[in-house]
């Protein structure tokens, strides 16, 4: 019988921060991922403040350093006249070392993260392993069947289990975890072009006609991401290729040059953008984090960040129990008692951005519409230098900055 005593289902950000933090702890931990490498890049890249802290309390800051990255100092929204972009945070006022966003391929993360906790005598990651269902005994969980790219089958039993396996997580099927999903106004396209020299660097965003932009610069291309109305994404297509690139040349006319590099629409992915959360994140011998938990929307840019803090909040509140091989609902019951307001209030936020701002955008109305306190409340964060460090603060460290536990720290 294989046997470890945590089993991290899934090796994104979450599960490889946790496998990391535990492993470094002493604790004996089995990561599943079911691809074979992190090459994929259906991802995000956004590296916050409270990550790079955390990357530099665990001794990884300079090999972090020298991955190819850009940086990001401003998140802005097309709040302004014609739709124009206005500066929400600017993290680059914030004090300290961190004071902006890295933009760094996810896959580059996720292998770093995996490099460094192979040193650990404790740590194991299986890749192209996926777990298919739970093990049970007597109401609790206690491990995984899991198949490999090569049809082999198998069962790994664990103290607990860690769900750490996205938004179509394993966990989701059981019903007593409860799933609350909220209305999302948009899809996304993801799809690539060019990058030319004397582009600009960084995050670019915009907005066209029914359609928002955000660009992410990752050296020799651009990943794109255009929102669009949910639900429109066939008739749109059916506009044709032609129509779209039109649309998106008059938005950001410095494209115009390379926008028929996309020869079809089998390079635009739609991406199902949700927003949802379990009621809850557990039951004896699980626990679910990152996506698996909550899904969160794109705007901010800060699933991947909450994903980290889960992760970190995780190790600090099981190292001990783990080590005693003795996991109590309680224990894992105080992780999403730690994590609930962060999760809670940022979807909140997201849901007030989907209402007052993106849904107004892609309809063709006016940010804000009626919404006239909303409006002022904004514009007087937009333009106060002291308040705008309000949202940058929010948006570079969360709600409750998370610290890695002690045993971890090198
Ligand atoms: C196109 C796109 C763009 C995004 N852009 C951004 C952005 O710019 N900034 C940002 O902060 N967030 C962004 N996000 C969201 C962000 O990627 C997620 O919030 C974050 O990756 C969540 O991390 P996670 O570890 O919880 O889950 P995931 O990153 O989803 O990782 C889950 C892992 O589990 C594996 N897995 C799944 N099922 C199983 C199984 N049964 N067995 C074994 N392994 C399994 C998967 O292969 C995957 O590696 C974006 C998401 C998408 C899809």
């Amino acid at each position: 019988m294989e046997r470890t005593t945590c089993c991290v289902v899934g090796g994104g950000p979450a599960g490889m921060v946790l496998g990391l933090l535990l492993a470094r702890a002493g604790v004996a931990v089995t990561v599943l991922e079911k691809h074979g490498d992190f090459l994929r890049d259906f991802r995000g890249d956004t590296v916050h403040p409270s990550t790079l802290a955390l990357l530099e309390d665990l001794g990884l800051a300079e090999r972090f350093a020298r991955l190819p990255q850009r940086r990001v100092t401003t998140v802005q929204l097309p709040l302004g006249p014609a739709r124009s972009l206005v500066t929400v945070g600017d993290i680059g006022s914030l004090r300290g070392p961190y004071n902006y966003i890295a933009m760094v391929p996810q896959w580059d993360l996720l292998d770093l993260l995996v490099d460094e906790a192979r040193r650990e005598p404790s740590f194991s990651v299986r890749m192209s392993t996926e777990a298919t269902s739970f093990l049970t005994e007597r109401g609790r969980v206690t491990g995984v069947r899991y198949r490999t790219s090569d049809g082999r089958t198998g069962e790994l039993r664990a103290t607990l289990t860690v769900a750490c396996d996205g938004r179509s997580s394993l966990a989701r099927s059981l019903p007593e975890l409860g799933l609350r999903t909220f209305s999302c106004p948009m899809d996304a396209w993801w799809f690539r072009l060019p990058r030319q020299e004397g582009d600009p660097h960084g995050l670019v965003g915009g907005a066209g006609e029914q359609f928002l932009t955000a660009m992410i610069d990752r050296g020799e291309y651009w990943q794109c991401a255009a929102l669009i109305l949910k639900g429109t994404d066939g008739r749109r297509r059916a506009e044709g290729l032609e129509k779209f690139m039109a649309d998106f040349t008059a938005a950001i006319p410095w494209l115009a040059d390379r926008v028929h590099t996309l020869r079809s629409w089998d390079e635009v992915k739609l991406l199902d953008v949700r927003l949802d959360r379990l009621r809850r994140w557990h039951r004896p011998g699980l626990l679910c984090i990152g996506d698996a938990a909550h899904a969160m929307s794109p705007v901010f840019g800060i699933g991947i960040n909450l994903a980290v803090e889960d992760a970190v909040a995780a190790a600090r509140c099981l190292v001990e129990p783990l080590r005693r091989g003795d996991v109590g609902l309680r224990d894992v019951r105080a992780v999403q008692r730690r994590r609930w307001p962060t999760t809670a209030g940022t979807q909140t936020l997201q849901r007030f951005a989907h209402k007052q701002v993106i849904e107004p955008v892609l309809t063709g109305q006016p940010p804000f519409g009626d919404a006239r306190r909303a409006k002022r409340i904004m514009e007087r964060i937009t333009t106060s230098r002291w308040l705008n460090r309000v949202p940058a603060y929010f948006l570079a460290y969360g709600a409750l900055r998370e610290r890695p536990p002690a045993a971890s720290v090198r």
